[in-house]
Formats: C-alpha cells, sequence, structure tokens
C-alpha cells in the first residue's frame, strides 16, 4: 500500500487530477456543477479552481443558469493551456509531435536515425525534441517525453528489455533520454501508445475497452480496458504477436514455433509471397516481380490483391484466417467493443478487413461478438507518437504543479484572470 496516502499533499494531487479530467470530458461546467460531478465538497472544488486559474487550465466564460440564487460562473477548459510532447519510431525514424492538452497535434519533427544502435536512436530523438522546443518557445511545455517504442517494455523503469529486430536489449531508455534531454521520460511499446492514440484521437474516441493491433514487421496488440491501458504484472501484456497459432509452423526470432507474426506481419506476407512465385506463371505478381522477387515488399502483395492477383489474393486468406482466429480468440476472451486494425499495410486494405470479419464471424462466439465492431484505425504510424504525448497528458496534473513545465503562465492572459472566488 502507498505509504503517502492520507497525507494532504496526495490528496491534492488526487483532487486535482479529477478535477482536471472533468473540466477536460465537460469543457464548460460551472463551480457547483464540478461538486456535482466529482462529489467533492464546493470548497475543495475552489481551491482546485483557483489553482488552475493560476495555471491558465481554465477560464472563466460568462454566466450559467441559476437554480434560484446569483448565476454560476461557468468554467472553461483551455488545451492549449499547455503543450506535451510523444515521439514514436517505426522504420528507424522518428515522429516527434507536439500536441495540445486533447493530444491534437500542432507541430512535429520527422528525423531519420543515422545507423540502427540504440545510441543513434537517442541521438536522433533528443536532437529532433531541441529543434521542436526551439521552434516553440513562445508555448508553455511539459518538460516531459512520451516515448512509444520497439520491443517488450519495462515501463516502471523505462528499460528495453528486447527489441530483437534491432538487436537491442537491456537498453535502459528512460535514463539515457532523461540525461540527455533533462525531460521527464514515459516509456511504452508502440502498439501500447497506439491505441491510447486512436483512442484519443482516432477511430476509437471515447470507446472503454478496446483492443488496437498493428501489423507491421510483428504483430502487437494494445488493450485499453475501462478507457486505461491495461499493460499486465510486468507491462507485457498484448504481445499478440507471439501467441502460437501453428503448432509446428515457422521458429520465431522468440524461441518458440508458430507464433503468428510468422505468419502474418509485412515480412511473412512478403515471404510468403516470394516462396509462391517460383511455383507460378502468370498474374501480376509474377508479371511485376518474376525476374527480382526480392524486390517484392508486403505493400505490394495487398495491391495485387486489390487488383484482382489470385496468389496475392490467397496469401491473404491465408494471413487473414491466422489473425481471424488470434482476433476471435479475442474477442472471446475480452469481449471488447472495437478491434482497431493499424499498420501500414493491413489497415490500407478494405480487402483484407473484409477477409478478417469473414474469418472472425466463423471463429468468434456469436453472442460476444454481437457487441464487436472491426474497423481500421484511422492516424497510420502517427497512432502512436500521439498516444505517447497521452503518457505525458497522464501526468499532467502532477507534471503542471511539480513546475514541470517549460515557461510561466502568460503573464497578460493572468492579468485578465479575476479574483477567485465568484459564484458562490
Ligand atoms: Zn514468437
Amino acid at each position: 500500500m502507498n505509504a503517502r496516502i492520507g497525507q494532504p499533499e496526495l490528496l491534492k494531487e488526487i483532487n486535482r487530477a479529477h478535477v482536471f479530467e472533468i473540466l477536460r470530458h465537460e469543457r464548460t461546467v460551472s463551480r457547483p456543477g464540478l461538486a456535482d460531478l466529482t462529489g467533492l465538497s464546493r470548497a475543495t472544488v475552489s481551491i482546485v479552481i483557483d489553482s488552475l486559474l493560476r495555471e491558465g487550465i481554465v477560464r472563466e466564460a460568462g454566466f450559467g443558469v441559476s437554480s434560484g440564487g446569483r448565476p454560476p460562473v461557468l468554467l472553461e477548459f483551455r488545451p492549449e493551456a499547455v503543450f506535451a510532447l510523444g515521439a514514436s519510431m517505426h522504420d528507424y525514424r522518428w515522429s516527434v509531435i507536439l500536441t495540445d492538452l486533447d493530444a491534437a497535434p500542432q507541430d512535429r519533427e520527422d528525423i531519420a536515425i543515422l545507423g540502427s544502435s540504440a545510441e543513434a536512436a537517442i541521438e536522433a530523438l533528443s536532437d529532433a525534441v531541441a529543434r521542436l522546443l526551439t521552434r516553440n518557445s513562445a508555448r508553455r511545455v511539459f518538460r516531459a517525453l512520451g516515448v512509444g517504442s520497439p520491443g517488450l517494455v519495462d515501463m516502471r523503469n523505462g528499460i528495453i528489455q528486447s527489441a530483437t529486430d534491432l538487436e537491442w536489449f537491456d537498453v535502459p531508455l528512460k535514463t539515457l533520454l532523461q540525461s540527455r534531454t533533462g525531460l521527464e521520460v514515459y516509456v511504452a511499446n508502440r502498439s501500447k501508445v497506439g491505441a491510447l492514440g486512436e483512442r484519443w484521437r482516432g477511430t476509437a474516441k471515447g470507446a472503454q475497452d478496446l483492443i488496437y493491433i498493428s501489423i507491421g514487421t510483428g504483430v502487437a496488440a494494445g488493450i485499453i480496458h475501462r478507457g486505461e491501458l491495461y499493460i499486465g504484472t510486468n507491462s507485457s501484456a498484448g504481445e499478440l504477436g507471439h501467441t502460437t497459432v501453428l503448432p509446428d509452423g515457422p521458429l520465431c526470432g522468440c524461441g518458440n514455433r508458430g507464433c503468428l507474426q510468422q505468419l502474418v506481419s509485412d515480412p511473412a506476407i512478403a515471404g510468403r509471397a516470394r516462396e509462391r512465385l517460383r511455383e507460378t506463371q502468370h498474374g501480376i505478381l509474377f508479371e511485376r516481380y518474376a525476374e527480382r522477387p526480392e524486390t517484392l515488399n508486403a505493400p505490394d502483395v495487398f495491391r495485387a490483391a486489390e487488383e484482382g492477383d489470385t496468389l496475392a489474393t490467397s496469401i491473404l486468406e491465408e494471413a487473414a484466417e491466422y489473425l481471424g482466429i488470434a482476433i476471435g480468440n479475442l474477442v472471446n476472451l475480452f469481449n471488447p467493443e472495437m478491434i482497431v486494425i493499424g499498420g501500414q499495410s493491413g489497415a490500407g486494405s478494405t480487402l483484407f478487413v473484409e477477409m478478417l470479419r469473414d474469418t472472425v464471424r466463423r471463429r468468434a462466439m456469436a453472442y460476444p461478438l454481437t457487441a464487436t465492431t472491426l474497423v481500421t484505425a484511422e492516424l497510420g504510424s502517427d497512432a502512436a507518437a500521439l498516444g505517447a504525448a497521452v503518457l505525458v497528458l497522464q501526468h499532467a496534473p502532477e507534471l503542471l504543479f511539480g513546475g514541470n513545465t517549460t515557461s510561466e503562465p502568460q503573464s497578460e492572459f493572468l492579468d485578465a484572470v479575476p479574483e477567485a472566488g465568484p459564484g458562490y
């Protein structure tokens, strides 16, 4: 149990966080309204609102409807009061996005990583963050950075346990980035933050229970339960790509055989297509790639299938069967309201998603499935960077009141804040 529970400072933090969340959700609300919604006393709400007014997080905006006495002053949430930084890594590139308090993108830096080492990745990310902060020096930004990284992440300590594709092991990303940038750093696997991104800004806006599945070099899931990221006991929940779907299937980097990602990831789909090209004499893939099969990649298979190629279609049907089995299991286990398919190739293919729907219909139990929709992601690879910014936004009150922002609230705005206390 947390030894600090019951201490006044902690209670204050909890109350601020609670009021902050309600304000962000309601947008405009009076002090009495906040007291009703939070269950806090009017006096406590007043104290919290005074501090939020001082920080510029809310402003007073006219009067509400009177319920007998003096009409209550309305408080309006100001998403542009403070900004957050989120970054994600894909294909040896970083996307770093500056967002407002609603995780809406405001500015960005995209940068290539020179080399494949963790040091090179940290160097590139630090440079991109510095450029973004310099360009936005007139804005108030949280001194914090959310990072969506590849691999298995120990979220508590911000350590990448392993990212096998990159051959990174035990990389203390949080510590290294904190000492390079001076920012507080939060790290999570990029599919986990991808789920947050789609929930805050994308196709799953407001969904309470959803599973986001990204298909790329691997396959991974981000699980959101009751609006919160479900991370498991040591933050490794969601390793969907390493669930077994074919007992004696191909060997996986994790040591197991027949892992899902050996059958449906981009490299798996491309590999299967190159292999099957040898057995065929006609069709779109044959005409385009028979002479140089090594140039054939997963997006080419998706495109050829959309154009009606038989070989490409059969490869996708096979992949959709395996992924559909995995999704059917998820539907039965978690009963989510939404399954979101992300990643560059799969999410872009209507044909593939139709094939998936068909398998899931056959594999999942009918009753849980009636509650689930299968949809494609909206944000592409930006989902992870925006979701990484959400990691920062989830700590917004403590960062704000701990003084962890780049500058004080703008004085011209503060001059406009009236004396505290009206409305009661
Ligand atoms: Zn595996």
